[in-house]
């Protein structure tokens, strides 16, 4: 008995490590400045992961080279968990050779290692508000929100005055403006090397002790605002570009809140084996008979904190820690193709590919092909096949719908048991 239990618990252990971290790298020239930023160490701080997303998809760097890792620690991420197999900011020193994180933390270190990178933020949120002088429980030292971290005053390096460096960062941004005067930024120093022992095992300290300028940027836990945390962020993380020549461009207006918020919501999509698109964005938070293959399926996204979860016999799609679909599929072979379907859109004929949304304004009707087709959520007896019927909204069940708004219906095309793919029927609104 005791032999199957050391079995079973090995089997685990092998089968749960971390899912591989992913980095984007925005190059312009190798022989500039580059910073590398790396969000998701702990995957119940969002603030940290969120800013990196959005500074991937929406900046242009013109000069100097930006490298982005928004989520190191991808399953404590979808998990919104600190560390689900503990604490990934403590093992750079010592890690045990059977720990889930050792890929992901001996991957991290040889790129923070890697000798064209010049500085290094690591992005959190913290407890509290940092404060020098005790105030009250939750403005103090002991706390490390509104901070930038470091492990100690200086290192032998061009960035490497830590402390200036953290200092005129926080002028910046304190004198950019605030959404409330007590999120004022301050520079923490951990004097990690005579006072911290917890912190010898960190991931800034371990690039500070190979000679790598090393910041931590801390928005508070406290603010529960997630734009706020994103815009602090990336108002730090610019003035670090700044102070390394990095040029870089953005199209939106960072101190506007609700623009950089609905960049912040923008999900993207989620592709499933090039025959299936959805929005994830307004995705309803479950869909039933997804046909999906028994295994093997392929899932593409647009965005860098999606990710995919297979678990009690439905996969889970997040972005970040937000869990934003369960999708419950039916089995079936899928079939390879490039068909196309001709369709009559409010009176006109086009042709689109599986995958495609169509937009419509007052009616459709799908034309005849050798597949067979299945509007979800429209029904008229002793019809199977429901091409060649001109159909029009209500002529759906709207709890069919796969967006929240219910405008968004699915047209599925079978042949001979397999699958062939999926159209999303889009009605705009008046
Ligand atoms: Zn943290």
């Amino acid at each position: 008995m005791r032999f199957f239990i050391i079995v079973f618990f090995s089997f685990i252990q092998l089968f749960a490590l971390n899912t591989p971290f992913d980095i984007y790298k925005k190059d312009t020239n190798p022989t500039q400045h580059t910073l590398l930023i790396i969000g998701g160490i702990h995957g119940d701080e969002p603030g940290g992961y969120f800013a990196p997303a959005v500074l991937e998809k929406y900046y242009k760097i013109k000069s100097g080279n930006l490298w982005i890792i928004p989520n190191l620690n991808v399953d404590s991420i979808m998990a919104n968990n600190r560390g689900i197999y503990g604490d990934m900011n403590r093992k750079f020193n010592v890690i045990d050779k059977n720990d889930n994180d050792l890929l992901t933390v001996n991957r991290i270190k040889e790129i923070i290692l890697d000798k064209r990178v010049d500085l290094i933020l690591n992005l959190h949120d913290g407890f509290g508000f940092y404060r020098n002088i005790y105030e009250d429980a939750n403005f103090n030292p002991n706390a490390w929100g509104q901070a930038t971290i470091i492990d100690q005053e200086k290192i032998d390096d061009k960035f490497g005055n830590l402390d200036e460096i953290a200092k005129q960062v926080n002028k910046m941004v304190n004198n950019e403006g605030l959404y409330q005067d007590f999120h004022t930024f301050g520079v923490k120093n951990t004097q990690t090397k005579q006072k911290d022992e917890q912190m010898q095992q960190s991931l800034t300290f371990f690039a500070v002790t190979h000679n790598k300028p090393a910041f931590a940027i801390e928005t508070s836990k406290n603010i529960t605002e997630l734009t706020y945390k994103v815009i602090y962020q990336l108002k730090s993380m610019e003035e670090f570009m700044k102070i390394m020549n990095i040029e870089f461009e953005r199209d939106f207006d960072l101190n506007n809140y609700e623009e950089v918020k609905s960049r912040i919501y923008d999900f993207g999509k989620i592709k499933i084996n090039d025959n299936i698109s959805l929005d994830l964005s307004d995705l309803k938070n479950n869909l039933r008979f997804v046909p999906l293959k028994k295994e093997g399926n392929k899932f593409d996204f647009t965005h860098t904190l999606s990710k995919v979860k297979y678990n009690d016999n439905k996969y889970e799609i997040y972005v970040g820690n937000i869990k934003v679909c369960d999708l419950y599929p039916q089995i079936f072979e899928v079939a390879n193709t490039e068909d196309k379907i001709k369709i009559l859109v409010d009176n006109k004929e086009l042709e689109t590919s599986f995958g495609n949304q169509i937009d419509i304004k007052n009616d459709f009707k799908i034309l005849k092909s050798d597949l067979r087709v299945n509007i979800i959520g429209f029904s008229k007896d002793g019809l199977d096949n429901e091409d060649e019927i001109l159909i029009k909204r209500s002529d759906i069940q709207d709890i069919y719908s796969i967006d929240n708004n219910k405008t968004k219906y699915r047209a599925e095309f079978y042949k001979d048991g397999k699958f062939y793919g999926m159209i999303v029927l889009n009605f705009l609104k008046d």
